[in-house]
């Protein structure tokens, strides 16, 4: 028997994986389309092409390899495709850390992660292979930008946007977490920019009702999208500037408190402020206020004390012609709602903390039912049996009821509507950044903005030598590219200088892997309709109002524009946790990046691979131990040489003993725990325990067949390994062979071992037929001869009888 030496077999492996094209899967052909039943699509979120492949690919991957394995053996056809994101400030700032061109360096780090993905031996369909950057993709990306604008669904505008100083670009609102630059962590700025939107909002009704359909998602992630798209029940009322009638409409979920107004506020970045100050006393004041606002980050202005300026000016409440004075002040953000609140202190926490500063009037008009008004005046925020006073003809009337009779009321006067309000702003995927898919649009002075027609896609990135960024796209100094004619008049125009968001790129990138080398369309919409929706889609929660959100809003649109018949993107979702080493996140800074392909080269990939997933529950942040290692490593060599050994016996009937049955249970519990429950470290025990059965039971006549059943059900985890151990054992290739199917008449244990306790102690062990029932237990423990040592005639107190488990006596 050799010893086992991983890097050998493994290099041996791939190699015969590589000249096959053995996870290959070609598409069907027309005829075998209408029947999509066997078929299974599963899905890791592409990677950034950064160049090292890290623990967080290791896991994800070896989990979509682990179930694409065991599908495959169980007779499906399995697309499992991979690509690069290579386009975006991930690879770009690796490319100007590293010095160089992007291009060059997000090819050389492609060719490196590719090789490193063959290095652990996944089993991916290379032949489908795409990357975001390159004009056979990207010319799509910008065909489908296309159908959107002519669509209405992206358009261009000036608003006041998030600029992060340190990437020297606008990010979209899901880019900013806590005030945040989601890549970076600079705290992002407030700008008003011309920039580039999709109209996500117009599907905010679908991508929230469509969820339903979403069952086999986790419910955090649905509830993180159900949040981010903030879908609230409320009202439009119109205030009027006094003196000028100019409305001020605001949106409020709580119309019943409308006489508990005592003043108006207008977010600095709304355009109306400068137009209400113009000319007055109060104009130096509130400008310099706005121009503080603009340097502080939404966190500041979330988390400082609440503070304003007076306009000078007075907002008419349409309920009672009360006028309230109106104030900027930056706890309102443009971002949400109309940039406008009508301001109730007595029962909003933020207008209570403002009015108290300004020494402003705070006029509860909602109290709990049966009670006085509160003595002084604090705020309150009731929810439920409350009735209004202090409100004019609505005094007295139940809150659910007055909203209802306050927005008729105003209806009929046109002073206000019943409304839905939602949190989702529209999509900004305008970057000032060079390295992304440019914008296919011309900019022209007669015609204005004109699409690039789609016979002269894809509109190619100009290779240029200055690409760092200067706070305006880098593309504009590209005076040969950026100067084109119109496509429209025929005159000299420009080109769109800014490229867009990674994030649009990666919006359709697994419906292009069924098609990868159309050159007609994005993709076949027949074929596409074949293999998804994703069956599988495995990836980070980071993403959840991120990609998984744009990724539903594109299918959407796509299936409107005819292109396929599915309207969501991926079936079942599942989140891997992250590695951490020593407790902490893995980082450059800290020193604590694990390698993977370090520890492939000491142990080899199939050790590496497995430890990866035994570490815990894979929806769970775990921490890497390099001695777990140790353990997995132990544990292979103790099969390999448990296998030689069994392949010297003459292959027989295993019977319907113990250790045939422990096998059969195996396999049972593998495929349950991989398939239906997710759990992808509790098989890897359960094969352990197998092989400790076979290492006390070696003559056994099921050893042979257990250690075959043992090799088969880790083939998805080691493959290599597996592989290689098959050959001694069994015949022909293990990846071809069928998933092994457990007998369900051996998955019961026939005998089982019953404690009889007395007085709490352990006093006998009785072997029983499984099925035995309580009473027949009772009396076979009172018969016992070592139980009756103790109960030596006293009276017998209390009997618990667990059958299959114990019998408990109390004398
Ligand atoms: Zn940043
Ligand atoms: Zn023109």
């Amino acid at each position: 028997m050799e010893r086992y030496d991983p890097q050998a077999i493994e290099a041996k492996w791939q190699e015969v994986w590589a000249n096959e094209q053995t996870f290959h899967v070609p598409n069907p052909d027309p005829s075998e389309l209408a029947d999509d039943r066997s078929r299974s699509y599963v899905v890791e979120m592409l990677p950034y092409p950064s160049g090292d492949l890290h623990m967080g690919h290791t896991l994800n991957y070896t989990i979509g390899d682990v179930i694409t394995h065991m599908r495959r053996r169980k007779g499906m056809r399995v697309l499992r495709p991979m690509g690069y994101d290579a386009f975006g400030l991930p690879a770009e700032n690796a490319a100007i850390n590293e010095g160089g061109h992007p291009r060059a360096v997000t090819e050389r780090n492609i060719a490196s992660i590719r090789e490193q993905m063959h290095r652990m031996g996944w089993a991916i369909d290379w032949g489908r292979e795409i990357s975001t950057h390159d004009p056979a993709y990207y010319r799509w990306t910008q065909w489908l930008f296309l159908r959107f604008y002519e669509r209405g669904l992206a358009y261009r505008k000036e608003a006041a946007v998030k600029w992060c100083p340190n990437d020297q670009t606008v990010l979209a609102n899901e880019q900013v977490v806590d005030g945040r630059c989601e890549r970076c962590g600079a705290e992002v700025e407030a700008k008003s920019l011309t920039q580039w939107f999709f109209r996500i909002t117009d599907y905010a009704d679908a991508l929230l009702d469509e969820m339903d359909t979403l069952e086999q998602w986790p419910e955090r992630v649905l509830t993180m999208q159900r949040n981010w798209i903030g879908r609230s029940q409320g009202a439009r009322v119109v205030f009027s500037v006094e003196g000028s009638g100019e409305e001020l409409p605001v949106f409020t979920t709580r119309p019943d408190t409308l006489f508990g107004a005592t003043f108006f506020v207008l977010a600095p970045e709304n355009p109306l402020v400068a137009e209400l100050v113009a000319g007055s006393e109060h104009e130096s004041e509130v400008l310099d206020y706005v121009r503080r606002t603009a340097a502080r980050s939404e966190v500041e202005r979330e988390e400082k004390e609440k503070d304003g300026v007076f306009t000078g000016r007075f907002a008419v409440n349409p309920v009672n012609g009360e006028s309230i004075p109106i104030w900027i002040a930056d706890y309102v953000l443009i971002g949400y709602g109309t940039g406008a609140i009508m301001a109730v202190p007595a029962h909003d926490e933020r207008d209570h903390a403002f009015a108290e500063r300004y020494g402003i009037e705070i006029r509860p008009v909602v109290v709990p039912e049966g009670e006085e008004l509160p003595e002084g005046i604090a705020f309150s925020a009731h929810t439920t049996g409350e009735v209004l006073v202090n409100s004019g003809d609505f005094d007295g009337l139940a809150s659910p009821e007055a909203k209802e009779q306050i927005v008729a009321w105003l209806g009929d006067r046109g002073l206000g509507e019943a409304t839905i309000g939602y949190r989702l702003r529209d999509w900004l995927f305008s970057r000032q950044r060079y390295w992304g898919c440019p914008i296919p649009i011309v900019h022209c002075p007669s015609c204005g903005e004109v699409a690039v027609p789609d016979d002269q896609l894809p509109v190619v990135l100009p290779d240029i030598t200055e690409v760092a960024p200067k706070g305006r796209s880098p593309l504009a100094a590209a005076e040969d590219w950026l100067h084109t004619m119109c496509p429209a008049c025929h005159g000299a125009a420009t080109r769109e200088t800014d490229t867009m968001d990674t994030f649009v790129d990666s919006s359709w990138y697994f419906i292009r892997y069924t098609d990868p080398a159309n050159t007609d369309l994005p993709f076949d919409r027949e074929i596409a309709d074949f293999w998804l929706p994703v069956n599988q889609y495995i990836g980070g929660i980071e993403h959840a109002v991120l990609h998984l959100l744009y990724a539903r809003f594109f299918t959407k649109v796509m299936n409107e524009l005819g292109l396929c018949s599915f309207r969501e993107p991926f079936a079942r979702l599942f989140n891997q946790g992250m590695i951490t080493a020593g407790g902490a996140k893995m980082s450059k800074s800290k020193g604590n990046v694990v390698n993977p392909l370090e520890f492939a080269d000491r142990y080899g990939a199939d050790t590496v691979r497995l430890y990866t997933l035994f570490m815990g529950p894979a929806d769970e942040d775990m921490d890497w131990q390099a001695n777990g290692l140790e353990g997995i490593w132990r544990f292979l060599n103790r099969l390999w040489r448990i296998a030689h050994e069994q392949a010297r016996v003459p292959a027989g009937e295993p019977g319907d003993g113990q250790l045939a049955r422990k096998a059969h249970r195996t396999i049972a519990k593998v495929t349950d725990d991989i398939d239906r429950r997710f759990s992808f470290h509790t098989p890897i025990a359960a094969v352990m325990e197998l092989v400790n059965e076979i290492q006390r039971h070696p003559d056994d006549p099921a050893a042979r067949f257990a250690t075959e059943t043992a090799v088969s059900l880790i083939q998805p985890y080691a493959p290599h390994v597996a592989e290689e151990l098959w050959g001694v054992l069994g015949e022909g290739r293990l990846w071809e062979r069928a998933w092994p199917e457990a007998d369900p008449a051996l998955l019961v244990e026939d005998e089982v071992e019953i404690v009889v306790q007395v007085n709490g102690k352990v006093r006998d062990r009785l072997r029983v037929a499984a099925t035995t029932e309580q009473e027949e237990l009772l009396a076979l423990a009172l018969a016992s001869e070592r139980v009756q040592v103790y109960l030596d005639g006293k009276e017998l107190r209390k009997t618990i009888v667990v059958p299959g488990k114990l019998v408990s006596l109390v004398v």
